[in-house]
């Protein structure tokens, strides 16, 4: 987990992180060059904060187990997320993340459709499941949220968040 404010906020809004707020190209993202953030999404993200939410992003990348790319390489790409986030003078609370794969490390509890990360996040922040929202782009995201009790939108791959309404 990177945690990177110390905000309080009693709502919030966690985000599946690949085809939700940067381009999936239908595989992994492997590279901060193929990080590229869906258009409207930094904007969204600000109102959401500005509304008084914070912004968790819950996240499977199990391609570090794969060895298809590093976990500094995750760590980079949420910071330059952050960065851009930074500018319009916001900030995403916290980053979790899955490094497991089952092909790898077998099952975890961790990885989405797995609610663990959800429930981390409920516990760190004191928030109450019934004042979330869980936003992905597939059936597991939805179910990860559901397991911990918050409710799950699944939007459509890299759509983006301009049209969402939590
Ligand atoms: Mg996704």
């Amino acid at each position: 987990m990177q945690q990177t404010s110390s905000r309080h906020f009693e709502k919030a809004v966690f985000l599946d992180r690949d085809g939700v707020i940067n381009h999936d190209p239908g595989d992994y993202t492997t590279s901060l060059n193929e990080f590229e953030i869906l258009p409207g999404t930094i904007e969204i993200l600000k109102k959401w904060f500005d509304e008084g939410y914070g912004l968790i992003v819950i996240t499977n990348q199990g391609g570090i187990d794969r060895d298809l790319y590093t976990e500094d390489t995750v760590i980079a790409m949420h910071q330059y997320l952050q960065g851009m986030c930074n500018l319009q003078g916001f900030a995403i609370d916290a980053f979790y993340y899955c490094v497991h794969h089952p092909l790898k490390t077998g099952n975890c509890l961790c990885r989405k459709p797995g609610s663990l990360m959800v429930e981390k996040a409920l516990h760190k922040f004191n928030l109450m499941p019934q004042n979330c929202v869980m936003i992905g782009d597939r059936e597991r995201d939805v179910q990860a949220a559901e397991g911990a009790g918050v409710r799950g939108i699944q939007i459509e791959l890299n759509t983006g968040l301009g049209r969402v309404n939590i």
